[in-house]
C-alpha cells in the first residue's frame, strides 16, 4: 500500500501526509468521559462528533456517549449559541446527567462562539454543572484537547476550602483504563489516599451486565474534582500533558505539583514509587519490590533478542519518551523517535535521553507525521517499529516486525485494558517486544535453524 512512499526526502511546511495525531476534541471527550455522570458536549456540527466518538470507540471497543450543538447553515453563519442553549436544556432533561463538559470544534472556533458569555445565559439546573474548554483542532493534537478539557473542569469546579484533605491528586496523562488500574494499585498498595482525575477506568472498560447503563460506575466524581483545590500535592504524570491543568490548579488553589515522566520501564517508575513513598514515608511493600525484579530477570533472561536492536517509536508525546526510555533500559537503540503532536520540549525530552544512555545516531521529531517516519525508515531501517496502529501499513510495506502500543490501536482487541505502565506493563511490553522479534527469526528461520527451544 506504501510502496509508493519515495525515500528523497523533501522539505514540506505546510502539508501533512498520514498524521501521527488526530484533532483536539477526541482528547477533550476522552477527558470528559473520564468524570462520572458526564455528558460531553461537542459544540459544532453533527459530523465532528460522530467521528470523535467513532474514533475512541474504536479503540476502545466501547460507546463513547456524547451531545452535540448540532451546527447546521444557520449556526454556523448567525452563531451557535442558541444551539448550546437548547442543547444543555435537551440534554439534562433527557439525559439526566450531573454535568455536561463542553468542547469547541473548528467551526465554532472560526466562527467565534464565546462560550463563557453562552454558558452565563444558560439557565442550569440546581445541583448541575456546564463546564467548558477551547478546542480548536487546527492547532495541537487530541493531546491538547485533553489538558485543555481537564483544564476547563479545574477552572469552573476545583475549590480551596483552605483545609487539606489529605490526598494527593493522581493526574495520569493520557493513558488507557488498564493503566490507570494499575496505577491505582500501586498507589493502593503504597497507602497513598489520592483523587485520580480524570479517571476512566469502569467507563471505557465497563463490564458486560446485560444491563444497559448511559453512565457507568467509573469516573472522577464532582466532589472529588472539586476536592482537587484541597489536595495537598498533584502528581502530574507525562510532563508533556499533565503539566498545564497542573499549573492552573496551583494559580487557582495552590496546590503545588511534580511533574514526572508517565511510569513506563524501571527507572520512571522507581520514581513514582520513591515519590509515593515520601507521601507517606511508608516502606514499600515487598509486592512491588518483587514485580521490579521480575522485570529486571525478564530483560536478562530475554536481552539476546532485542539488545543492539533499533526501533522506532512513535504516537503521543508522553507514551513515545516512556516507550524510549523503557527501549533504551532493554539496550535497544530507538533510532527514530516521532510525535506528531507539536512541541520542542519533546525533542529536547527524547535528546536527553539519548544522552543520558549514550546511544548516537537517533532522530526525534514533534509535529511529523508517518510519511516522514517511512521515508526515514526506507533510508536506514530498523529492526521494529512500536507505536499506533497506523504504523501497520509501514510495517507492511518494509516488512518489519511492529508492536502496538499507545493511542490508538484500532485493530486489536484487549490493550486498552492491560497496562503498560509500571512494572507489571513494562513485563507486558518487553514480552510484546521480545515476542515479536522472536516471531521474527522463526519466520525467517531455515528448516535446519528452526528450533524449538530459543
Ligand atoms: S472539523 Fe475540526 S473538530 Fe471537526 S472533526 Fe475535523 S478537525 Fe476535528
Amino acid at each position: 500500500m506504501l510502496k509508493m512512499t519515495p525515500k528523497e526526502i523533501t522539505e514540506r511546511s505546510s502539508l501533512k501526509i498520514n498524521p501521527c495525531k488526530t484533532c483536539q476534541p477526541v482528547g477533550a471527550m476522552y477527558a470528559a468521559l473520564g468524570v462520572h455522570n458526564c455528558m460531553p458536549h461537542s459544540h459544532g456540527s453533527q459530523g465532528c462528533a460522530s467521528y470523535h466518538r467513532t474514533f475512541l470507540s474504536r479503540h476502545f471497543k466501547e460507546p463513547a456517549m456524547s451531545s452535540t450543538s448540532s451546527f447546521t447553515e444557520g449556526a454556523s453563519v448567525f452563531g451557535g449559541g442558541s444551539n448550546l442553549k437548547t442543547g444543555v436544556k435537551n440534554v439534562f432533561d433527557i439525559y439526566n446527567p450531573d454535568i455536561i463538559a463542553v468542547h469547541t470544534t473548528c467551526l465554532s472556533e472560526t466562527i467565534g462562539d464565546d462560550l463563557n458569555a453562552f454558558i452565563q445565559d444558560i439557565d442550569i439546573p440546581e445541583g448541575k454543572y456546564v463546564v467548558h474548554t477551547n478546542t480548536p483542532s487546527y492547532v495541537g493534537s487530541h493531546v491538547n484537547g485533553f489538558y485543555n478539557m481537564m483544564s476547563g473542569f479545574i477552572t469552573y469546579m476545583a475549590e480551596s476550602t483552605g483545609q487539606s484533605n489529605g490526598k494527593t491528586a493522581i493526574f495520569p496523562g493520557f493513558v488507557n483504563p488498564g493503566d490507570i488500574r494499575e496505577l491505582k494499585r500501586i498507589l493502593n498498595l503504597m497507602k497513598v489516599p489520592f483523587t485520580m482525575f480524570p479517571d476512566q477506568s469502569g467507563v471505557m472498560d465497563a463490564p458486560m451486565t446485560g444491563m444497559y447503563a448511559m453512565y457507568p460506575k467509573g469516573g472522577t466524581t464532582i466532589p472529588e474534582i472539586m476536592g482537587l483545590g484541597d489536595c495537598d500535592k498533584v502528581l502530574a504524570l507525562g510532563e508533556l500533558t499533565s503539566e498545564e491543568p497542573a499549573n492552573v490548579l496551583e494559580r487557582k488553589c495552590k496546590v503545588p505539583h511534580s511533574l514526572m515522566e508517565l511510569p513506563i520501564g524501571i527507572d520512571a517508575t522507581d520514581k513514582f514509587v520513591m515519590e509515593l513513598s515520601q507521601i507517606t514515608n511508608e516502606e514499600i511493600p515487598y509486592e512491588l519490590e518483587e514485580e521490579r525484579g521480575q522485570l529486571v530477570d525478564i530483560i536478562l533472561d530475554a536481552h539476546f533478542y532485542f539488545h543492539e536492536k533499533t526501533v522506532a517509536i512513535f504516537g503521543d508525546p508522553d507514551t513515545v519518551l516512556g516507550l524510549t526510555r523503557l527501549a533504551l533500559e532493554m539496550g535497544m537503540i530507538p533510532k527514530y523517535v516521532l510525535t506528531g503532536t507539536p512541541g520542542e520540549a519533546f525533542v529536547k525530552l527524547a535528546n536527553k535521553l539519548f544522552d543520558q544512555y549514550g546511544v548516537t545516531g537517533c532522530t526525534a521529531k514533534a509535529a511529523g507525521d508517518l510519511f516522514e517516519l517511512h521515508q526515514w525508515i526506507k533510508n536506514e531501517k530498523v529492526d521494529l517499529l512500536l507505536g499506533t496502529s497506523y504504523g501497520k501499513q509501514i510495517a507492511k510495506a518494509e516488512d518489519i516486525p511492529f508492536v502496538r502500543a499507545g493511542f490508538p490501536v484500532l485493530d486489536r482487541y484487549v490493550h486498552s485494558y492491560a497496562p503498560i505502565v509500571g512494572y507489571k506493563g513494562a513485563i507486558r511490553l518487553v514480552e510484546m517486544i521480545a515476542g515479536a522479534l522472536m516471531d521474527r527469526q522463526d519466520r525467517d528461520a531455515s528448516d535446519e535453524e528452526f528450533e524449538i527451544v530459543m
